[in-house]
C-alpha cells in the first residue's frame, strides 16, 4: 500500500512540472484565450480586482508564456506581463483562479562548445536545450558565415545568457561570444554595443572583417497635459491596501480635470481609438521603432485610426471612462510591446533607434589571437582549455573563476582557476 502511494506521490509530481512553452497569438485578446480553454469569461472576470482588468490588454502579441495541460484541459498558466510580474490562472475543481504574482526566473549563464555531428541547428538544439540559441547565432553571424555550409567535425563554441522559467527558455537568449571553426577557418563573434563584432583567420573575400557603425535616431517627448500632477507612478510592485498585495501599475496617473485637453507625446500615426475593457476611452499611437504611447479612460477621441498627429497635437479629452475612480489620464508606453516607465521619455530626447549601417574595412586577420580584444581573448584561450574528449564545457560560473587583475601599468592579467563545483 505504501509503495503504490509513493508511484501516485511520483507521477503527480512529473505532472505539476510539465509546462509547455507556448506563443501568445498576435492579436488574440484575453477574453479569446478564455473561450478557446472554454473557460466562462463573466465568471472569470467577476473575480478580478478592476485594477488588474488593464493588465490583460498588456500580454504582448507572439509573446512567450507557459502552459499546463492534462487530457487537454487547461490547468495551469503563467503569463508574463512586464519583465516583473505574470499572469497566474489555475484550475480549482470546475472554476479557474487569477492571480498576479512575481515573476520568478533564473538567469543560467552557460557555455557550450558542439562538434557538429550532421545538422548544426539539430545538434545545436540538443547541447544547449534550447530551442532559439542557433536560430540567434545565424543572426549574429548574419551573412559573414553561412551556416549551410557547417559540415560533419565542424565546432561551434557559445557563451550565452539565458532566463528561464520551470526549467523553460524565457526571453530572448543573449549571446555574449559565438566562436566557429569551419574547416581550417576560425570565426570569432564579440558583443560589442547593441551589435557584434566579427573576427576572421580565412584569407579570402567573406573574411573581410567587418565593422558595423551606428547613426541612431533620436526623438523628442513632451508631457501629455498641460498641467502635471502625478497620482501613481510606474511600477512593477505596487502594494495594494485593499486586496493585501503587490499588483504593478504599468504607467502614470495623471490627475486632472474632466474635460481638459490631452496631448500626444509625440509624433506618430494613431493605431487604436475605441474602447478597451479595464481601459475604457482609448487612443494608442504608434512613434515608430517599436515606441507606442497609450492614452488611457479620456471622456472624448479627437483622433481615429489611421491618422497621423504632431508632437503635443491634442487627441482626446480627460475623462473617467474603464475602471477609473475619477477624471484622470493613464498614460502607458512600450516598448517592442513591452510596458515601460514613461517618465523615461517624458520630457527628454530620447534614442530610439541604432540604425546600424554597415562599414566594410579591407583587413584580412592572420593572428586571430592577436586581433582580438581582451574580453574576447578570455573567451578565446580558454577554448583550448576544453577537454578534447568531451565537447561539453563546464558552467564557467560554478567550475572557473577567472581573476582579472588590473595593474598599474595598465596591463591586465588573466587568470584562471578551477573551482570545486557541479560539472
Ligand atoms: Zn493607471
Amino acid at each position: 500500500m505504501r509503495f503504490l502511494l509513493f508511484i501516485v506521490l511520483a507521477i503527480s509530481a512529473i505532472w505539476a512540472g510539465d509546462y509547455k512553452l507556448k506563443y501568445w497569438k498576435a492579436g488574440e485578446s484575453f477574453g479569446e484565450y478564455l473561450t478557446k480553454h472554454k473557460i466562462d469569461s463573466t465568471k472569470f472576470y467577476s473575480q478580478i480586482a478592476p485594477d488588474d482588468v488593464k493588465f490583460l490588454s498588456s500580454i504582448m502579441s507572439k509573446s512567450p508564456f507557459f502552459e499546463n495541460s492534462e487530457n487537454g484541459k487547461l490547468k495551469e498558466a503563467l503569463i508574463p506581463i512586464g519583465e516583473q510580474m505574470q499572469i497566474y490562472i489555475s484550475k480549482m475543481g470546475d472554476d479557474y483562479k487569477f492571480d498576479i504574482i512575481p515573476l520568478k526566473y533564473k538567469v543560467v549563464k552557460d557555455r557550450v562548445t558542439i562538434k557538429i555531428e550532421n545538422n548544426c541547428f539539430i545538434d545545436i538544439k540538443k547541447a544547449t536545450n534550447n530551442p532559439h540559441i542557433a536560430t540567434y547565432l545565424k543572426r549574429v553571424f548574419k551573412d559573414k558565415l553561412n551556416f549551410k555550409k557547417l559540415r560533419k567535425g565542424d565546432i561551434v563554441s557559445i557563451e550565452y545568457e539565458q532566463k528561464s522559467i520551470e526549467g523553460l527558455p524565457w526571453d530572448e537568449p543573449k549571446i555574449e561570444a559565438a566562436y566557429i571553426k569551419r574547416g581550417d577557418s576560425e570565426y570569432f563573434a564579440i558583443k560589442e554595443g547593441e551589435g557584434y563584432k566579427i573576427y576572421s583567420n580565412k584569407e579570402s573575400s567573406e573574411t573581410k572583417v567587418v565593422t558595423s557603425s551606428t547613426s541612431a535616431k533620436y526623438q523628442a517627448f513632451r508631457y501629455p497635459l498641460r498641467k502635471i500632477r502625478i497620482t501613481s507612478k510606474f511600477t512593477y510592485k505596487r502594494w495594494h491596501p485593499i486586496l493585501h498585495r503587490y499588483r504593478p501599475h504599468l504607467g502614470i496617473d495623471f490627475g486632472a480635470k474632466r474635460g481638459e485637453p490631452i496631448y500626444a507625446i509625440s509624433s506618430g500615426k494613431v493605431i487604436y481609438s475605441g474602447w478597451m475593457r479595464g481601459y475604457g476611452k482609448v487612443i494608442k499611437i504608434d512613434h515608430g521603432n517599436g515606441v507606442v504611447s497609450l492614452y488611457a479612460h479620456q471622456s472624448k477621441l479627437l483622433a481615429k485610426v489611421g491618422q497621423r498627429v504632431k508632437t503635443h497635437q491634442i487627441i482626446g479629452k480627460i475623462g473617467t471612462t474603464g475602471r477609473s475612480t475619477g477624471p484622470h489620464l493613464h498614460l502607458g508606453v512600450y516598448k517592442r510591446g513591452r510596458p515601460v516607465n514613461p517618465a523615461n521619455y517624458l520630457n527628454h530626447i530620447v534614442k530610439i533607434n541604432d540604425g546600424v549601417t554597415i562599414k566594410k574595412s579591407v583587413k584580412i586577420v592572420h593572428n586571430l589571437r592577436k586581433e582580438l580584444p581582451f574580453r574576447a581573448k578570455i573567451v578565446y584561450n580558454s577554448l583550448k582549455k576544453e577537454n578534447s574528449n568531451s565537447y561539453r564545457w563546464k558552467n564557467l560560473d560554478s567550475t572557473v573563476k577567472i581573476v582579472i587583475q588590473k595593474r598599474e601599468d595598465k596591463h591586465a592579467r588573466v587568470k584562471l582557476r578551477t573551482t570545486k563545483g557541479d560539472a
